[in-house]
């Protein structure tokens, strides 16, 4: 465990309404006591093991090495746990430390649904009823999602408000929060948020970054080059969690580069246009407007676009400990073929701006050194938007033929979504 923080530099905090400080002060005093509880680890471990199928492996991809030229190239596959990628970590320790405090119901908030997925699905395991609040212009981009949270039995609730995605979901679920904190715990998914948020959801994904060390030291590996793409930041800090206070080896963050470098092109806080401002509770880096308003975004990963970055990274950032980078829509699409047709390994969108980097620095590092990339999610989600991006038009006849099986010629006017 890294002593508990408030602030990381000038950032972190707590700006809320003061309606929410009792429940975040309720909230820090039991995940310290949790954190000190070896029984409370022993659980978490449990669950990781059994549901999440812990310890994901670290891969040598020796094929795309060979290929590249340059560093060793692992690839630590968080993406095979149990719902598809990192979010699962977090949501066990925040479910577990909300049953402690007797909590009887979890809400969350959702982007591209892998945060809402995973809590459906730990909600299921644990028997909590569960809320996702999601912005009704990503319910309509990610049904897939929608539909396996459904069946876990989550209700999922649609946000009318604002721009209708992700941070008008944070807006809506602190609103209910702020009503219902007496039974009710809410399950924020990145590193992010007022404090204790960014630093328990740290210390819930550094559970990657010390079954790595560990996979690397059994082998004997020193890395020369971490990497991680950067949305909220949770992948990213867990990974590199056991490094931070050393001053090697060397971290690399990758932001989405998007489509280009102007306004809601792209999500590049460290490495672009980012300002420090307060938004959602929490002082950080933010893309924002001329108004102080935070700005539109863009990536081809649903998962990489929040205008925010987690406190402590935005910290790391400033002072140099952790680097930060992007890699454009474009180049995580190139990546993901290049994984799928050397290594027989399919990245998540948001994860491929991790390997794109990695494919740009490997040829430039000598033979002798290693880099480990961390494959956050496995690509299956983006079945839908890998397939049009890359313009299969047998893909294009599928879907045509699926509508047809199904019996419709369009799709209905309105689908029907109470149950
Ligand atoms: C949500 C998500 C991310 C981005 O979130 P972080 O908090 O930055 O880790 C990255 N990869 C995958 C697969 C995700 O689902």
């Amino acid at each position: 465990m890294r002593p508990y923080n408030d602030y990381f530099g000038e950032f972190g905090g707590r700006y809320v309404a003061e309606v929410l400080r009792r429940p975040l002060d309720e909230l820090e005093g039991a995940f310290r006591k949790a954190a000190a509880d070896p029984g409370f680890w022993a659980e978490y471990e449990r669950i990781g093991r059994d549901f999440v199928g812990r310890p994901t492996p670290l891969l040598f991809a020796e094929n795309a090495t060979g290929e590249l030229g340059g560093a060793s190239i692992y690839i630590k596959l968080e993406g095979l746990a149990n719902t598809g990628a990192h979010k699962v970590n977090n949501v066990i320790g925040q479910a577990l430390l909300a049953r402690r405090m007797g909590k009887t119901r979890i809400i969350a908030e959702t982007g591209a649904g892998q945060h809402g997925l995973a809590t459906a699905a730990v909600c299921a395991k644990l028997g909590f009823p569960c809320t996702v609040y999601m912005g009704e212009v990503d319910i309509a981009r990610q049904r897939p999602n929608v539909f396996w949270m459904e069946l876990f039995g989550a209700t999922v609730a649609p946000v009318s408000g604002g721009t209708r995605t992700l941070k008008d979901a944070v807006n809506e679920a602190l609103r209910d929060y702020a009503s219902s904190f007496e039974e009710t715990h809410y399950l924020i998914g990145s590193a992010l948020g007022p404090s204790p948020y960014p630093d328990m959801v740290r210390e819930f994904q550094s559970i990657i970054g010390r079954e790595t060390k560990r996979q690397l030291d059994d082998r004997g590996i020193v890395p020369d080059t971490l990497v991680a793409c950067v949305g909220g930041g949770s992948n990213s800090i867990g990974f590199f969690s056991p490094y931070l206070d050393s001053p090697t080896p060397r971290l690399l963050g990758v932001e989405a580069g998007g489509t280009g470098p102007r306004p809601g092109e792209h999500a590049a806080r460290m490495s672009g246009a980012g300002d420090v401002g307060i938004a959602q509770g929490y002082k950080s880096m933010f893309l924002l407007d001329d108004d102080g308003q935070v700005q539109h975004t863009h990536s081809v990963s649903a998962g990489l676009d929040y205008p925010g970055v987690g406190p402590e990274l935005a910290h790391l950032g400033t002072i140099g400990r952790v680097e930060f980078t992007t890699a454009g829509d474009r180049q995580a699409l190139d990546a993901l073929k290049f994984f799928a047709r050397t290594e027989g390994i399919v990245f998540a969108l948001e994860s491929a701006h991790a390997a794109a980097a990695v494919i740009d620095l490997a040829p430039r590092l000598d033979a002798d050194k290693a880099i480990v990339v961390n494959m956050s999610g496995r690509g299956d989600k983006d079945l839908f938007i890998a397939a049009r991006e890359m313009h299969t038009d047998a893909w294009a006849v599928f879907l045509a033929e699926e509508l047809e099986r199904v019996g419709k010629a369009a799709p209905p006017k309105e689908t029907p979504r109470e149950r």
